[in-house]
């Protein structure tokens, strides 16, 4: 009986807090929107504004009041106004004593001001408890009720009854609030929504230099010596066989720079003995964004793919196929098939199609609905085991398209080496690094450090 009483009221007590009467300061777009979706609700809504009578626009079953008047009713304030108008609140200083006011603000650039604006608006309003959130909601999502992509609401402040209530708020709207703790995480949370995708300019940087590179590598060899040294016109290839050559390299080089930074922690970490020392910077950042360079590596070896299906087709190719032939038949001559030329070409074709498939595998895991999914022995086997794998495939496949040609001389137009010996350069590195590195000897050392032992220098063995 009790237990039914006791549940009775907390149920009263949650529609009571979900009919807590919220004040929002400011009628513009988020204030506005904010003020639909709490109405909903089934939070009676109040505004403050600066102009009570003038407001338009505003969602029907709201009040608005000036400031002083809307406070007075509510014990939450959210407040939808720009930083630069903060100073409004001074007037109001001593009605906000005890209240909760929600700093939803965001700025025009990351770090703009020295503090952030909730620090800024605690520093102004002593008085009033100042919690952070609802700043990485938009507008146009509250209002359109697609929240997918927004349904986290960070809140930060350094009273906890009032971070919950606010919390609370969240909830009742369908969102999920994270409490990311006290004040001082308030500026993160301001610069959260001006990031541009800062794991994938790394990538994508490395991507557009080595794209640009090899375009202009690919036209020298392979368009402007043929018409300078023999005056043949092959400028079509630019539409085809340029970026088809462009894309295999870019992805193979991008993979390998996926395994590089694995193997170099693990050298690092042998030289030193130790695996209680940061590693230095750039192999930070580097290792941070391995995922990004892995699916940018996909994307360019998925265009490979694509190009290479539709060569059959190609005017050019289909003109040689009939050249030879007619050649074969004016000579009346059968030319033999060859059996090592057959052998080549279906084993390139054989690695290139099963290290796709491996790639793709890489791809699907690294989505966070299958890499959640897994556990961690599982997502290192996959991406580190069938990783090292495919660069594997992918690499002897670069190589069985040279095949003797690496040791021709006519195919060093220039003296330059085609694109694809040098896009083969750091994957063998790789590979041949991470061969020694599962050496037992030293792959034993490298897990003991992993381990936690540590190798002490002589100097400090004879102080012990
Ligand atoms: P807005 O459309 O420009 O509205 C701001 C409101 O502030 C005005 O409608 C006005 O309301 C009030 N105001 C303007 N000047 C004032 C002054 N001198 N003194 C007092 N009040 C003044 O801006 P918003 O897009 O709603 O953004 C409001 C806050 O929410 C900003 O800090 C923004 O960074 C943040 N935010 C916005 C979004 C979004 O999607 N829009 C998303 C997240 C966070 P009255 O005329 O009624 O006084």
């Amino acid at each position: 009986m009790k237990k039914m009483e006791m549940s009775e009221k907390a149920t009263v007590g949650e529609n009571d807090r979900k009919r807590e009467t919220i004040c929002i300061f400011g009628t513009g777009d988020l204030g506005r929107s904010l003020g639909m979706r709490l109405l909903q609700s089934g939070h009676p809504v109040i505004f403050g504004s600066r102009n009570p009578q003038n407001s338009t626009l505003l969602p029907s079953g709201a009040q608005v009041l000036t400031h002083a008047d809307a406070l007075k009713e509510s014990k939450i304030i959210f407040l939808a106004v720009h930083r630069e108008n903060y100073d409004f609140l001074l007037a109001l200083s001593n009605l906000l004593d005890g209240k909760v006011l929600v700093d939803v603000s965001n700025n025009l650039r990351m770090n703009q001001y020295p503090e952030s604006n909730a620090q800024y608006l605690s520093q102004l309003l002593p008085k009033a408890i100042v919690v952070k959130g609802f700043n990485t909601v938009s507008a146009w999502a509250l209002q359109s009720g697609s929240l997918d992509a927004n349904t986290q609401v960070f809140v930060c402040g350094d009273d906890d009854k009032s971070k919950q209530q606010v919390m609370d708020v969240a909830r009742s709207l369908g969102l999920t609030p994270l409490d990311r703790g006290s004040l001082q995480a308030a500026k993160e949370m301001e610069n959260y929504p001006l990031q541009l995708f800062p794991m994938w300019r790394l990538p994508l940087a490395i991507a557009f230099g080595l794209t640009v590179f090899f375009f202009v590598y690919c036209v020298v060899i392979d368009v402007i010596h043929p018409y300078v040294t023999k005056n043949r016109d092959v400028s079509y290839k630019l539409a085809i066989s340029v970026p088809n050559r462009i894309f295999p390299n870019v992805s193979l080089i991008l993979l390998s720079l996926v395994y590089l930074p694995g193997v170099i922690a693990a050298f690092i970490q042998l030289h030193r003995g130790t695996k209680y020392k940061r590693f230095p910077n750039w192999l930070d950042r580097w290792m941070l964004c391995r995922k990004q360079l892995g699916l940018v590596a996909l994307a360019y070896a998925f265009l490979h793919v694509l190009y290479t299906f539709i060569i059959p087709t190609r005017i050019s190719v289909r003109w040689r196929w009939i050249h030879s032939m007619i050649v074969e038949s004016k000579m009346n001559k059968t030319m033999e098939l060859s059996k090592v030329l057959s052998w080549r070409v279906d084993v390139y074709f054989a690695l290139g199609m099963l290290g796709f498939g491996l790639y793709i595998l890489l791809g699907i895991t690294s989505f966070p609905s299958v890499s959640n999914a897994v556990n961690w022995r599982e997502f290192r086997f996959v991406q580190s085991k069938l990783g090292h794998m495919t660069l594997l495939l992918c690499t002897a496949h670069a190589t069985l398209f040279g095949w003797d040609r690496f040791l021709q001389s006519k195919w060093y137009r220039w003296g330059l080496p085609q694109a694809y010996m040098l896009a083969i350069v750091i994957p063998c590195v790789v590979l041949v690094l991470k061969l020694i590195q599962i050496t037992p000897c030293v792959d034993r050392m490298i897990i003991r450090i992993r381990q936690g032992w540590e190798r002490i220098p002589k100097t400090k063995q004879a102080l012990v």
